[in-house]
């Protein structure tokens, strides 16, 4: 069994964006280079969803009984990565029409710009870190 190596959320390389002195906040370029960002992105979950699927039949045609606890494992392991995998590609696709409807870039909560850099790390953030420090705070004290 392959360790599962714990990958960064945007797998894809890419060009960190410079932007000029004094250049505007999230303009036309910048929501292109986010958009550019998202599309590949979403290229690589959809070719991992390919290959999930792929596992899942295969799977099912080597059903083994006297392994069927194992395969069971498996096969439900693999299901939770699909449904992983569908609820990214959804927060993708929402982030892309944020971009296109350009409200792209700004924290949900208090509205300031959430950064390129952290936007670039992680391009579905909908928060600043304040406010995703503070959510994260009071889901620990909710949930411990
Ligand atoms: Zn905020």
């Amino acid at each position: 069994m392959p360790v599962a190596e714990k990958k960064p959320e945007a797998s894809k390389s890419f060009t960190p964006y410079e932007p000029a002195p004094g250049e505007e906040y999230m303009n036309e370029q910048q929501l292109a280079h986010f958009r550019q960002l998202l599309l590949d992105w979403k290229q690589d979950l959809m070719e991992e969803v390919d290959r999930t699927v792929r596992h899942l039949q295969e799977d099912a045609n080597n059903y083994d009984p006297a392994d069927r606890a194992t395969q069971e494992e498996g096969f439900s392991l693999e299901l939770r990565t699909r449904d992983r995998e569908r609820k990214l590609l959804k927060k993708i696709n929402e982030t892309i029409d944020k971009i296109d409807d350009d409200d792209y870039g700004f924290c949900e909560a208090c509205g300031v710009e959430i950064g390129i850099r952290r936007l670039e790390a992680r391009p579905t953030a909908t928060l600043c870190v304040d406010c995703k420090t503070l959510a994260e705070l009071k889901e620990k004290q909710l949930g411990g």
